[in-house]
Order: C-alpha cells, then sequence, then structure tokens
C-alpha cells in the first residue's frame, strides 16, 4: 500500500543499518572498501546500490535522502545537488541541447545562467513573460527540447498553469521541467499534474531551518540518468553531513509548511485594505488574480507573500528598517520570517526598462513567513508600516 506523504516524510528512503539508530547514519566518508572485485563491479555497473566514492553520489547518506526525496515528490527516482543552482545547472546542461524555453520571472541566478552564460557555451534559451503566452505555440515550433518555469514566481506570485503547459510542451516534443522551490511538495505536485522534472532549492523551504544548502532534481529514471554525468564532473554532489540533514529536515516538512501556509494567510489578509499597502500579492487571497488557478493547482497557498507599498523606494526601505522581529535577509522558506526588497537583492542588476517590464516595482517588500506566532508578525508589521503611512500622500 502507498503511503501517505507526511508518513512518506518520516519513514521513505531510511537505511538505518544495525546499529538501532532509527535513521540513516552520516556516512562521512568518501570511499568505500569491497570484499572482492566483483561486488565493485556490481555497483559500478548498477547491479547493487551500495556506496563507491561520495562525489558520483554514491553514498549511502545521499542516496538514502534521495529515495526520501524521490518517495515525497511521487517521482520514480531524485538526485541531490550541492545547491538549487547545481540541479538548475545540470538540468540544462543534460536537457537543454535542443533550446531551452523560459516562462516567467525567474530566480536571479537561473536568470543570469539563461540569459548570460549559457549562450557562452552555445546553448540557446528564450524567455516569455506570462503575458506573452499566446506565442507559446510558435515559440516552441522553433525547436525546443525543455521549458523552465517557476510557479509560483518570486516576487509576483505569478502562477504558470503546470497542466496546460504540459500538454503544449508534449505535443511539440518538448519535456516541462518546474522549479517548484515557493510552493514545495506539501502545496504542489508537477509531475501529477504533466511536468517530467521538478527541481528545488533545497536550501529554502525543504531544509527549512536557513542552515544547509543544497538542491534536488526528480523525475523519470532515464531523465536522470542524463544528469548524472554532469553532476559527477562538475563536482555537484553535496557533502553527507549535509544529505544527512536535509532528512531530518524532511521529516517535518508537512508539519511545518501547512502551519506556514496558514500563517501566511493570517498575515495576507490582515495587511489587505492597509493605508500604506497598495496591493498584497498572496495567492490564497480571494482577490488574488489568479486565484482559481491557485485553488485548482495547489494545495496549499505558501509562505511567501509579496507587499507592494504606495510609497515607493522610500516606504519600502523605511518599512524594512523597521521591522524588529522579521529579519532583513534575503532568502526564504526558514522557521524564522524574512523580509526582503526585490529591488535590491534578487533584481538588483535589472535595468529599469526590464524590471518594468517584469512588474517589479519599486515599493516591493518580498515576505518570507516562518512559524512565529502570526499575531506577532502582524503587529511587527504594522508597526513598521505605520511610518510608511505617513509617506503616503493625503487623497483628495
Ligand atoms: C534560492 C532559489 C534557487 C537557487 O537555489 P540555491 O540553493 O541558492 O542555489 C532557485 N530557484 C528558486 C525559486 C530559489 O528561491
Amino acid at each position: 500500500m502507498k503511503r501517505r506523504l507526511s508518513t512518506r516524510c518520516v519513514h521513505a528512503g531510511e537505511q538505518p543499518g544495525t546499529s538501532g539508530a532509527p535513521f540513516t547514519p552520516i556516512h562521512n566518508s568518501t570511499t568505500f572498501r569491497f570484499a572482492d572485485t566483483q561486488s565493485l563491479l556490481d555497483v559500478i555497473e548498477g547491479r547493487r546500490e551500495g556506496g563507491l566514492y561520495t562525489r558520483y553520489g554514491y553514498n549511502p547518506s545521499i542516496r538514502s535522502t534521495e529515495a526520501k526525496l524521490a518517495a515525497v515528490e511521487g517521482a520514480e527516482a531524485a538526485l541531490l545537488f550541492s545547491a538549487g543552482m547545481g540541479a538548475a545547472s545540470a538540468l540544462f546542461f543534460a536537457h537543454g541541447q535542443r533550446g531551452i524555453l523560459y516562462l516567467g520571472d525567474a530566480y536571479g541566478g537561473t536568470l543570469e545562467l539563461l540569459e548570460d552564460q549559457l549562450g557562452q557555451l552555445g546553448l540557446r534559451s528564450q524567455g516569455l513573460l506570462g503575458h506573452e503566452l499566446d506565442q507559446l505555440d510558435a515559440a516552441l515550433g522553433a525547436g525546443v527540447g525543455l521549458v523552465f518555469l517557476e510557479t509560483p514566481t518570486n516576487p509576483r506570485m505569478e502562477l504558470f498553469d503546470i497542466a496546460a503547459i504540459a500538454e503544449r510542451a508534449h505535443a511539440h516534443g518538448a519535456l516541462l521541467a518546474v522549479d517548484g522551490t515557493f510552493a514545495t511538495p506539501v502545496n504542489q505536485r508537477p509531475l501529477e499534474l504533466g511536468a517530467d522534472l521538478v527541481m528545488h532549492s533545497a536550501t529554502k523551504f525543504l531544509g527549512g531551518h536557513s542552515d544547509l544548502t543544497a538542491g534536488v532534481l526528480c523525475g523519470a529514471a532515464p531523465l536522470l540518468e542524463a544528469v548524472v554525468p554532469w553532476r559527477k564532473n562538475l563536482g555537484q554532489v553535496p557533502a553527507p553531513e549535509t544529505a544527512a540533514l536535509l532528512s531530518r529536515s524532511l521529516r517535518t516538512l508537512p508539519v511545518r509548511v501547512r502551519q506556514q501556509n496558514a500563517n501566511a494567510q493570517a498575515v495576507a489578509e490582515a495587511l489587505q485594505g492597509h493605508p500604506a499597502v497598495a496591493k498584497v500579492l498572496y495567492p490564497g487571497l480571494s482577490d488574488f488574480p489568479q486565484h482559481a488557478l491557485a485553488r485548482r493547482q495547489m494545495r496549499g497557498f505558501g509562505a511567501m507573500i509579496t507587499l507592494e507599498l504606495h510609497g515607493g523606494a522610500e516606504a519600502a526601505v523605511t518599512t524594512l528598517d523597521r521591522l524588529t522581529l522579521i529579519a532583513n535577509a534575503p532568502s526564504l522558506g526558514g522557521v524564522e520570517s524574512l523580509a526582503t526588497l526585490p529591488m535590491i537583492t534578487t533584481h538588483h542588476g535589472m535595468n529599469p526598462a526590464e524590471r518594468a517590464r517584469r512588474g517589479i516595482h519599486e515599493g516591493m517588500m518580498r515576505l518570507s513567513i516562518g512559524l512565529e506566532d502570526p499575531a506577532d508578525l502582524i503587529a511587527d508589521l504594522e508597526q513598521a508600516l505605520a511610518k510608511a503611512s505617513c509617506l503616503v500622500e493625503p487623497g483628495p
């Protein structure tokens, strides 16, 4: 019988060994010894899943975390990386050779890779924003092997219809890969909706405590087999300690994420209609433009909220600097709430015209809601926004 998500998070993939420890020990070893040459050949040739050499990913701590991640995502297999960008770059190298089409706003590092770096190696890529999807079939027809998207996106929380885009990608012989970092496997199941591959920055919600850097790519085994040599020879495997720490975190993923969803919903609702706030972008609000798609595609609406403040950049900086509980830090997904200004962090290097085209406003503040009591978070935001309210021009 297939066990349910919370049970898989706790138990799937564990290789406790014979010591009586409930979970996989940390195998802090770069190499593994064999009783005889035939046993070594069995591992090299894939007949047995033993340890061999840790940079290959053939280490029980790494493999057991991969088995858990595959079970959590509902995938045939998973590959662990030393960072989310490791997963993204290996994905592009392995499956982007026939051209990459990326949709919407991608994470800054991903965008830099797609727009500046992959081209230097002869890989073609093209981007379409959410309001340009009428050009999707034409772009796919021009020759694309891989479609890549994030949903929800950073920082506008724009959603893409995974099932609809998977169908159109497949009709043109392309694969669909989804960066599911913001949603997590608790809130969104891209493979069940028709995507071929899912990646996450495990640094964020999967790790969940702002104390590890890792990435993961999940999907069918043959698709991941094409990625393995890239990961191996680019040296993108994480340390066994990191793999073990990530497994520790995954055991509590559903309880953390469900509570973070509830806290974010409370914060988003409390800030709606605040005099300093022009817009609250959160998929769980009934007036969010894509709320219907969010309800159809997501099981929970996540912990990421973006505020657009009336007073522009000045109001955003004033508010950020007055927060006392919520920390000014450019990451997300931890148990502690964080705030950041996209203008200053994620979209810092972008020229103003390009920012405007992407709908990135100067008064945007992105929140990652953690596990504090939502009343304390709301109180902190309200006291910080009180100052920004004074910057708003009085109405007629
Ligand atoms: C952080 C992030 C990444 C990159 O992950 P790292 O672990 O920092 O390499 C990729 N995509 C999204 C959506 C992210 O938030």
